[in-house]
Formats: C-alpha cells, structure tokens, sequence
C-alpha cells in the first residue's frame, strides 16, 4: 500500500486571548494510503476539523509535518505551491448552503477552480465540463443557471462535490458532508462519494462525530480525543477490538439491535465533560473520564504506538515500558 499523506506530530494552536493558547490538535501522527477512506471521528471540539483544515492549509500549522505525495506541505509553500496544493487536495463541507456564494449561479460557482487553475480554453469547454460535472452528482444542465436557493440540502451538497470534483483532484476532505442532511438524504450522499472514489481513484479523509456513521464508509478509523489520536485501526480491528476506554465508551454507546448482545455487554460509562483544550489534564488528556486511570496517567503522556499491525493506540494499558502503579 502506498501512502498519500503522512502527518507527523502535527500541531494546531490558537492564541485566544494574551495569555491563553487554545491547542486545538497537539501532537497528532498517522497516514493515509492512496484509494482509501479513512475516518476520523471524536466529539466536538476534539480537533478532528481543525486537522483536516490545517492539512489542507486553510489554516497554518502551528508544528509537525504533512507529507503529501513526498513533498512535505506543512512549511512554506510559494504561490505556486499552493496553487498546486489546491488543485491536488479539495475539502467538502459540513453545511453545503454556508459554503456556496448565494450570488453566485452554480454554473459559476462549479467553475471557478477551472477559472483558477486556467483548466479550460473557451466558454464552451467550461460550460461542457459543468454540465458534465452536473451529471456526475446526479443533477442535470438546468441546474447550471439557479442559485444555491433554488436547491435542497442534499442537492447543495452534491453541488458542493461537483465544485470539489471540478479540478480532479487526488484527496478530498470531508468534514461532516452528511451531518447536516436528513437521514433519508445521507445514504444517497454516502452511496455518490463511494462511487466517485471507485471511478477516480481518490482518497478521502472522512470527518464525522459519530461511529456509527464512518464504519460503512471507511477503510481505517481513528479517533480523537482533546486534540490528541486516541486510537487508529482498521474499521472492522476498531469495532470488534478496540484498546482504548474512550473507544470502548463511544461504542458502548451505539444501540445494539440484538437484545442478547445489548444485555450482554458491558457499558462504560464516561463521567463528566470534555475539559477545556486551554488547559488540558497533564499526561493522558483523558484520564479525568477514564475509569482505568492511575497515578502515572496524569505525570505520563502516553505514547502513540503500533501495538499490533495497523492498530495504534495511546494508553498506558496497552504500553508494556509503563507500569500501572
Ligand atoms: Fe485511561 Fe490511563 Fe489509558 Fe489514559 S492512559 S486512557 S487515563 S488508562
Ligand atoms: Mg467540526
């Protein structure tokens, strides 16, 4: 498998008044394989959006590395370089009416990366390719010439993904794309963005709150907690195995349908709320909900390692070189 991002240590900070820095990703490592979909999920507030936008540079990195394809994107890039960058990495957003200009008509609205990137020659070709790319989503040629209005949410969304589509990009960002739709909706959405990864190849960095929601669509998963990876495994090794007490909590949480199963298992129950990101718990940044917590959890960080092939983990449980006092 060849990789297509490798992130390394990558670190987000906010200054948010004199004194206090908001550190919204601290130190977060894993990569992603060309043609593959990998989750990310966490609770609000736990950095996973911030990630994705300081892969793609919306926002400036604060440390670490992002290896895109080779080339290490996370310093300075040059005009150019970032150019290319937009061209080659495209981000689909959780509320698709927000992220499309009212003013503008879809047809302008899908164009504008050709315009950009100077994809096309004559009007005729830019119109051909929307057109093309209207078809694409599931939409038609009339639709080129309304407004995001005149849409549905799951229509705007497609519109969303067809602007995204417009400059062939390799990698796609979504950060919560289905969140906002309704339930009847997101399958369909689902269902658009597999196809298009298997037509064309491309790699997804899918952003989701929920668990439930990425196992279908993802290869790989990994969570976050407090701007800090928590655990990283394939979909099924996450699910059926997972190490660390908040993925076992988050999926304790998710309904069972099978009333045995549901008796059986045995539910975690995470006390309190999320802390603040300004003042993050020292060593584990989840020990003040974790029911395994000891002393060393609050002096040590735990390590971000491979404890088995492809499955990653940071806790103290599952770290031989610590010892649990
Ligand atoms: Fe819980 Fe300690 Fe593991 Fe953190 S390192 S998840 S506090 S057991
Ligand atoms: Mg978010």
């Amino acid at each position: 498998k060849e990789k297509l991002l490798e992130v390394k240590d990558l670190k987000k900070y906010f200054k948010v008044s004199r004194n206090d820095t908001l550190k919204a990703v601290d130190g977060v490592s894993f990569d992603i394989y060309k043609g593959e979909t990998l989750g990310l999920v966490g609770e609000s507030g736990c950095g996973k959006s911030t990630t994705g936008r300081t892969i793609i540079r919306l926002y400036e990195p604060t440390a670490g590395q992002v290896v895109f394809d080779g080339k290490d994107i996370a310093g300075s890039l040059g005009t150019s370089g970032k150019k290319e960058l937009t061209r080659r990495m495209q981000m689909i957003f959780q509320d698709p009416y927000a992220s499309l200009n009212p003013r503008m008509m879809v047809n302008d609205i899908i164009a504008e990366g050709l315009d950009i990137h100077g994809l096309v020659k004559s009007k005729k070709e830019r119109l051909e390719r929307v057109y093309d790319l209207l078809e694409t989503v599931g939409l038609n040629k009339e639709h080129a010439s309304r407004y995001p209005h005149e849409f549905s949410g799951g229509q705007r969304q497609r519109i969303g993904i067809a602007r995204a589509l417009a400059v062939e990009p390799d990698f796609i960002i979504a950060d919560e794309p289905i969140s906002a739709l309704d339930v009847s909706i997101q399958a369909q959405v689902v269902n658009l963005l597999q196809e298009l990864q298997e037509k064309r190849g491309l790699t997804y960095l899918f952003i989701a709150h929920d668990l439930s929601m990425v196992k279908h669509i993802s290869d790989r998963v990994g969570v976050m907690y407090l701007g800090n990876m928590a655990e990283l495994a394939t979909s099924d090794e996450l699910y059926d195995h997972p190490l660390h007490p908040y993925t076992q909590a988050l999926l304790s949480a998710i309904p069972v349908a099978d009333p045995e199963i549901e008796r059986s298992r045995e539910r975690i129950i995470l006390k309190g709320d999320v802390p603040s990101p300004i003042n993050p718990p020292s060593g584990c940044r989840f020990r003040t909900r974790c029911p395994f917590a000891k002393a060393v959890c609050a002096e040590i960080r735990p390590n971000w390692h491979e404890v088995e092939e492809g499955h990653w983990v940071a806790c103290h449980l599952h770290d031989d070189s610590v010892t649990m006092g």
